[in-house]
């Protein structure tokens, strides 16, 4: 998606040869138009596909995953990084490890937002070890929904995440690949 890869030549900043920085528009700061588009882009990717629901893990997945789910019009839901004391009820939890912020913490989604005969699409803004991805798509496991693929904004592909995910038989579809962070450049796949 050439609009992804401009936004980030012109305003993504390359912290160490692991993380790169977007804090000016997907991260902290959003840019909405862009944002709409992405959305639109993972529409177009899985088109053909019924899709019921979109999930994702707050917070940064969100705004991608609310625009695909405006454009798709299904719901969203986001995996909270904490149970809140008002989830009363069952729920479906997974256990992921940030290797940015290095914590692990257990994902969780009330059982009632995602049923059997959901088809879910999982959307996130970046694929780096794959941890984040495998504890959403072992939350759409518990709730025994079909599992249509996974929309990332930005893989990191020199990260194993991807592979991982291919490997085990997983849609994956990413919007902009980097091979390497060297230098404080970006360099795309
Ligand atoms: P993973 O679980 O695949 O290792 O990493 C994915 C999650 O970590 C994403 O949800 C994202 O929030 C965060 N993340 C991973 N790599 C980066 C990065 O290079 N930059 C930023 N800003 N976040 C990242």
């Amino acid at each position: 998606m050439n609009l992804l890869k401009e936004k980030i030549l012109e305003e993504g900043h390359v912290l160490s040869a692991n993380i790169l920085k977007v804090d000016s528009f997907l991260n902290h700061q959003m840019d909405p138009v862009l944002m709409y588009k992405i959305g639109e882009e993972f529409a177009k990717r899985f088109e053909g596909e019924i899709i019921t629901k979109v999930l994702t893990v707050e917070a940064s997945g969100i705004a991608a995953a609310l625009m695909t789910g405006l454009v798709l019009g299904v719901p969203v839901v986001f995996a909270k990084k904490k149970k809140p004391s008002t989830m009363d009820g069952a729920f479906f939890s997974g256990r992921i490890h940030s290797f940015t912020k290095n914590e692990t913490v257990d994902i969780v989604v009330a059982s009632k937002y995602l049923k059997s005969e959901d088809r879910v699409l999982i959307i996130d803004d970046f694929l780096a070890t794959g941890e984040a991805a495998k504890g959403m798509i072992e939350i759409a496991r518990q709730a025994a929904c079909h599992l249509v693929g996974v929309g990332i904004c930005i893989e990191k592909s020199f990260q194993d995440g991807g592979k991982q995910l291919r490997e085990i038989g997983v849609r994956v579809e990413t919007l902009v690949s980097i091979n390497a962070l060297t230098n404080g450049k970006v360099d795309f796949v």
